[in-house]
């Protein structure tokens, strides 16, 4: 049988070749380390972990990447099984010693008799006469093979920066300070003149974020991010606020064209504004915000921001260098790039962020090839599930109408990116849950129904294929 090219043997591509070969689909993976390393890779291990040695939350109940990792497990990843036999002790995250961790994965692969290993680098975008093919290249793909993706894309398809402002769950935000409404009234794509949030601020609360902003402890960048340039556009907020006072206030700080709808008479000094960043409503992002500040720090500081004061998090803001592509514009739904289609794309190249979330996606680009093959049509997870959640987010499916392209920015799951739920009903008392009892009961409805929802899209998946 034709065998399935995989390029990259990271997180995504080495959780791709197991779930093909696991299938019967025999694989070939490329990967140039350690001929050719990357600025953050030391080894020449498969699915090396070049940061933390964390997957983060293993709550299967109340986290979203908990149920991520439920959910893997459930589709027999590779990814999954190695962590869980090397887990080191960590609270409720599931932690693992690194080592042994991409051992496990690359010796797993190694032995496997369906997969066989073509090492060096891939220089360009494979051709069709390779046949299908999942490129897992990651955030720090070899610059030959970026450039090919480049031209193939377009300049502005391939972004080599992310610049990652912080997003809001909306139900955290004070809508007694808050309001909605933009800018001079203007009708956008919902056709009301109210698509953003603003969170007003006076001129002693504006001075005091200001310096705040300007004294805040900042991520440095890495040596091998400093020579890549990203300046145009996506200032970091608080390199802003160091070029004096009045700055933001004219950037992405001003206050013209707004009324404060709770205090028409009282003119803001300087309004936060937030937009709305997925289909169903339920994430904010703040517009201009960029940052390098830690995490801790962006946290304390904006919630110093009225309205804000209670702000939960679904992504704090960044900028890395980070090789990813305009997937929305790019892929279509089961991950094949349109103007490719024997190519598939899985990993943070996709628009994912994270090491759990690349091999989920991975495992997805996998498992699309293998309906594929079976002659099907590939059918993604249902929305309400974490995969078809982050799937959703990558290829476009909780995009908003009217979102410009370029707009496009990576993400971990979340549960904003869920399909929401029915607000919980009452407990056995009778009583309707209140505050952050219902956060709560809501992350936990949440998180059953995809767990639910996943195991019968994957059922589906082995009759069909089986069939
Ligand atoms: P990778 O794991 O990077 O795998 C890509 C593979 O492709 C590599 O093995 C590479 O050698 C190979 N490759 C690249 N180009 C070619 C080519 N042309 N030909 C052949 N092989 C090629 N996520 C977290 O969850 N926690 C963290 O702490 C964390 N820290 C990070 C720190 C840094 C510096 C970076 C850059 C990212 C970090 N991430 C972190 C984000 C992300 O989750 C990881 O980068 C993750 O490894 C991405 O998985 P991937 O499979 O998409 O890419």
């Amino acid at each position: 049988a034709l065998p399935v090219h995989v390029v990259g043997a990271g997180l995504a591509g080495s959780e791709a070749a197991w779930q093909l070969a696991q299938a019967g689909v025999p694989v070939i993976i490329h990967e140039m380390r350690p001929t050719a390393m990357t600025p953050a890779h030391r080894t020449g291990a498969w699915a090396e972990l070049v940061c933390s040695n964390s997957f983060r939350s293993d709550d299967a109940e109340n986290n979203a990447v908990g149920v991520l990792h439920a959910e893997m497990r459930r589709a027999g990843s590779l990814v999954m099984a190695s962590a869980d036999a090397h887990q080191v002790p960590a609270g409720g995250a599931l932690a693992v010693d690194r080592v042994a961790f991409s051992e496990a994965v690359t010796a797993a692969l190694r032995s496997h008799p369906l997969v066989a290993f073509e090492p060096g680098v891939v220089e360009a975008l494979p051709p069709a006469d390779w046949g299908p093919t999942i490129v897992a290249t990651g955030p720090l793909t070899a610059p030959a093979l970026a450039e090919s993706i480049r031209a193939e894309t377009g300049a502005e398809s391939l972004a080599f920066f992310d610049a990652i402002a912080p997003i809001v769950h909306r139900d955290s935000i004070d809508m007694d300070v808050a309001w909605f409404q933009s800018r001079y009234d203007k009708p956008g794509p919902s056709g009301t003149g109210a698509d953003y949030v603003n969170c007003p601020l006076d001129r002693d609360t504006y001075h005091r974020f200001v310096d705040a902003l300007a004294r805040a402890e900042i991520v440095a960048f890495r040596d091998w991010e400093k020579d890549t340039p990203y300046f145009e556009g996506c200032l970091p907020i608080e390199e802003m606020a160091a070029r004096g006072p009045e700055t933001l206030r004219h950037g992405p700080m001003k206050p013209v064209g707004l009324t404060d709808r709770h205090r028409p008479d009282v003119k803001p000094y300087a309004v936060v504004q937030l937009r709305q960043d997925n289909a169903q409503g339920t994430l904010f992002n703040m517009v201009g915000f960029q940052t390098k500040m830690k995490h801790g720090e962006q946290v304390r500081i904006f919630r110093m921001i009225p309205g804000l004061e209670r702000a939960e998090f679904a992504r704090l803001g960044g900028l890395h260098r980070n090789t990813f592509l305009d997937s929305p514009k790019l892929l279509d739904p089961t991950l094949r790039l349109r103007a490719r289609p024997h190519v598939r794309f899985a990993g943070q190249i996709t628009g994912c962020e994270g090491y759990v979330e690349s091999a989920a996606i991975g495992l997805l680009a996998a498992r699309f090839t293998i309906a594929e093959r079976g002659g099907a049509v590939p059918q993604p997870p249902p929305a309400t599930t974490a995969h078809g959640a982050l799937l959703g987010h990558v290829t476009g499916a909780g995009r908003l109408p009217g979102d410009e392209p370029g707009t496009f920015q990576p993400m971990n799951v979340n549960f904003g990116l869920f399909a929401p739920i029915a607000e919980p009903t009452g407990n056995a008392a009778g009583r309707r849950p209140k505050g952050k009892e219902k956060t709560a009961a809501r992350k936990q409805a949440l998180a059953a129904r995809a767990r639910a929802d996943f195991a019968a899209w994957l059922d589906a998946q082995t009759g069909r294929d089986a069939a």
